[in-house]
Formats: C-alpha cells, structure tokens, sequence
C-alpha cells in the first residue's frame, strides 16, 4: 500500500534518512519505532509530503506520489500536539474536511455521529476543544483525520503529551479504531511497549537506517542484531 524505495535526506552532512526501504502492507497498523532522532519523523514526513527526499521514491497505492503535494496525497494525519481549530465544537472539527469537499449536509451528519461513536465522543458534540482532556482531544483528532476516508492515516507520537495511564487507554481506542475503519495506519513511536502493543508490524529505525521490519513477535524473539535486542529486549 505504501512503499518507500531507497529514500535518503541529509541535512548538511548529516544523514537523517540513509538508504530507507520500506513496505506498508494494505490494512496494517505499522509502527514506526526507534530512539530520539532516528529518523522516524523525517520518514513518516516523507510519505505524507512534508519533507522533500534529496533521493527515493514513494508510492500509495500503486501510485507514485514522491512529486505530489501533501493535499493530494489522500492522508490523514494526527501529531503529538494537535492543533484544533479552537473556535469550533467538536462535530466542526470532525466535519471539517467534509465541509471543504462540499458534501451534503445530511451525509456529513451520518459520517461524523459514526465516527464520534467509534472514539468514545458521542454527547461531546457541542464542546469546544478546550473543554476537553487531552485524551479526548486526541480521539477527535483521529476522528477527524479519518473524516474524508483517507487511504492512509499518518500518526507521529499522537499520545506522546499525555499521561501513561491515558497513552493506554488510547492505544485501545487505537486497536478498535483499526479493526473497525481498517485504514493502513502508520504510528510513530519511541516506546516499545506500544509498539508491540499496538503494532501488527513494526520497522525499527537507528540512526536513519531501517534495522529490521516483522511482526511483534518476530522482533521481540527473533532480533536480527544486537541493536534490536537491545532496544526491545525485555527491560531489565
Ligand atoms: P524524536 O523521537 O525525537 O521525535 P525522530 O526519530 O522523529 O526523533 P527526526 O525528527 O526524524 O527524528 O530527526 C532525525 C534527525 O534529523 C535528528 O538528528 C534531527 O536532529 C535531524 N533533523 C530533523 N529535522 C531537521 C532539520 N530541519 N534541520 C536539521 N536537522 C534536522
Ligand atoms: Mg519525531
């Protein structure tokens, strides 16, 4: 669904894409996992358009969108600190994108009462975002990425503000989200918890480089080298 192909970004000297090849299967919830600075914001920023590869190509869904602004990418993307419009209620913000395409009235009330139920936020309509947790903002923030259908749903630490308690609960909003829209997501994560967690695939980045891609399981027991032991090895 998504592919990269031997995408590289250098700032100056400094390579902070090397060489990256990568393959997002249809429908998969993959995480993009590794330490600060290794790359994973920079790649995920890559195939949503809003960085330019000095080198590499990317496609979604067969299509090479390496040249094509982030508009015409069909992404939805949420970001760790997530910028509501805070002059609108919740149902706004999730009709937003529909608003823009000039959808019929009756047709944007459906699709967002269905997704504000699929985030918990039913009843929340009528609040605005700062009447709202930080948890519950983030649920409507997916709710609204996910709006206008995109084929891929782009998410860089979206719970990483928040509190551990609320960082779980999300990530099984996240897993439900999934099962139920199906759209091939990508999460950017440092934390291998919910990597494995919440991930059915998982690339482990280093240093701008992709050390080894495979499902939780593959990882956590199969490691191909010390660096993905180390990073995912139980912690001590
Ligand atoms: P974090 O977990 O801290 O968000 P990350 O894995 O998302 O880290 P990136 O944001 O992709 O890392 O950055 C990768 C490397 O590229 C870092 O060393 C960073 O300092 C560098 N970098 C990113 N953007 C720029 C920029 N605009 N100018 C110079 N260096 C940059
Ligand atoms: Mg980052």
């Amino acid at each position: 669904m998504i592919t990269v192909t031997g995408a590289n970004k250098h700032y100056g000297n400094f390579a902070a894409l090397d060489n990256v090849t990568l393959d997002i299967p249809s429908g998969s919830l993959t995480a993009l996992l590794g330490p600060s600075g290794s790359g994973k914001s920079t790649l995920l920023r890559s195939i949503a358009g809003l960085e330019t590869l000095d080198s590499g190509i990317v496609t979604i869904a067969g299509r090479d969108v390496t040249h094509i602004s982030p508009q015409k990418r069909d992404i939805g993307f949420v970001f760790q600190h997530y910028a509501a419009f805070k002059h609108m209620s919740v149902r706004d913000n999730v009709a937003f994108g529909l608003k823009i395409r000039k959808r019929p009235k009756p047709e944007i009330a459906k699709r967002v009462d269905e997704l504000l139920g699929i985030v918990g936020l039913d009843g929340f309509q009528h609040r605005y975002p700062a009447q709202l947790s930080g948890g519950q903002r983030q649920r409507m923030a997916l709710a609204r990425a996910l709006a206008v259908d995109p084929q891929v749903l782009l998410l860089d630490e979206p719970f990483g503000a928040l509190d551990a308690k609320v960082r779980t609960d999300l990530r099984t909003w996240l897993r439900r989200l999934h099962e139920e829209v199906h759209v091939t997501t990508v999460l950017v994560t440092h934390d291998q918890e919910e990597a494995l967690d919440v991930a059915d695939r998982i690339a482990v980045l280093n240093k701008g480089r992709i050390e080894q891609v495979g499902t939780p399981e593959d990882l956590y027991d199969r490691p191909e080298n010390d660096f993905v032991m180390s990073f995912l090895g139980p912690v001590a």
